[in-house]
């Protein structure tokens, strides 16, 4: 493996590992990615080795021009208003952290797809994973780079500390700045509903084409995504979550770490314990917060960053504080309640 930084000519001889059938990691501006040809078997076979990942859970497949659709979707098949707000969203969305879920053409191999007759597609918001994918063939096959399960990757370290043995070269390009995956929005059906909470707010997609069902709202609520399995994105340290009201009454024990949204929130703990962060930390209780103001979009960007750092063995389990269900809350959300399943 090789440990690169930006420049001309690791973008390029990371894109020759691409079309040569290898596979690279690359900053996106959600995570970083573990990219291989998403037209080539035996690249998509890598990922899915290295990843650990089971091949029922299809790939995204990453591009970096509106015309390459053409050559993985079917959108014929798509009713006329599915085509408007395909445009729509494309126009308004991308680049961006939303992935499309779109009739796919046979030309996309079913490894890409794990058998399904559709194709999550994106086009990244990152100028290092649209050169890469102009360079090399166009569209790259990326899910995040990290075993199957566990936390997703923000930076470079995390990649290298993860799967670093199974990827031909990693891109160091800094932390990302979205910090949580996608929105996957499936736009095939009647009515387009959001598989996975994501960097895309709900409120941002349903201001452009109107209302969009969530998966708690999907009839019979069998996982279609398999993002959607129950435990996911979860830290090998237990973590439990609470409701604002319940965490800041909770006394802490020696080596549990507290993780709250806000600054306020954890003041207001703080003083119920009589305490403050230096007689915490001598107690042995770690005490986090994601965003001082509480801005939802640093929280979501520092989330995975701060549950890698939180993720040691001296600390014995996690106590996170959920974000109000709004904007990129609901992502934030998302995952932490996926990481708590694990705990059970
Ligand atoms: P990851 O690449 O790890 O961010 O995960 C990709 C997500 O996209 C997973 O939740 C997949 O289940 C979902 N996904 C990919 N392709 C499809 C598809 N054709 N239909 C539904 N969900 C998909
Ligand atoms: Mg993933």
């Amino acid at each position: 493996m090789e440990f690169l930084s930006v420049c001309d000519e690791s973008l390029r001889r990371a894109a020759a590992v691409i079309s040569g059938g290898g596979l690279v990691a690359f900053p996106t501006e959600t995570v970083y990615g573990l990219g291989g040809d998403a037209f080539n078997p035996a690249a998509l076979a890598k990922i899915f080795e290295a990843k650990g990942r089971p091949r029922f859970d299809p790939l995204i497949v990453h591009i970096a021009a509106l015309e390459t659709l053409e050559k993985m979707a079917d959108l014929s098949t798509l009713a006329d208003d599915g085509r408007e707000k395909l445009a729509v969203m494309s126009r308004r969305l991308w680049p961006g952290p939303l992935t499309l879920i779109l009739p796919k053409l046979k030309a996309v191999p079913d490894l890409a797809t794990s058998g399904l007759a559709t194709v999550a597609v994106r086009f990244p918001d990152h100028p290092v994973a649209q050169r890469l994918i102009s360079l090399s063939t166009g569209a790259i096959a990326a899910p995040s780079a990290n075993p199957f399960g566990y936390l997703s990757p923000t930076r470079a370290e995390h990649v290298r500390d993860q799967l670093g043995a199974n990827v031909d070269i990693i891109l160091d390009g800094g932390p990302c700045s979205v910090g949580v995956e996608s929105t996957v929005l499936d736009i095939c059906g009647a009515q387009p509903r959001i598989l996975r909470p994501g960097g895309t707010p709900k409120e941002a997609i349903e201001a452009l084409i109107g209302p969009v069902l969530s998966d708690g709202e999907i009839p019979g609520g069998s996982p279609v995504s398999p993002g959607q399995l129950k435990s996911h994105y979860a830290p090998r340290t237990p973590l439990l979550v609470y409701a604002t009201e319940d965490i800041i009454a909770l006394p802490g024990e020696k080596g549990e770490a507290f993780l709250f949204v806000d600054g306020a929130s954890r003041e207001t703990w703080l003083a119920a314990q009589q305490g403050n962060v230096a007689e915490a930390e001598t107690n042995r209780i770690t005490v986090r917060v994601l965003s001082e103001t509480g801005d939802l979009l640093e929280a979501a960007a520092r989330l995975f960053e701060m549950l890698h750092e939180l993720d040691r063995p001296a600390i014995s389990r996690i106590r996170a504080q959920l974000a109000p269900e709004q904007g990129l809350g609901a992502a934030i959300n998302d995952r932490l309640r996926r990481a708590s399943c694990a705990a059970r």
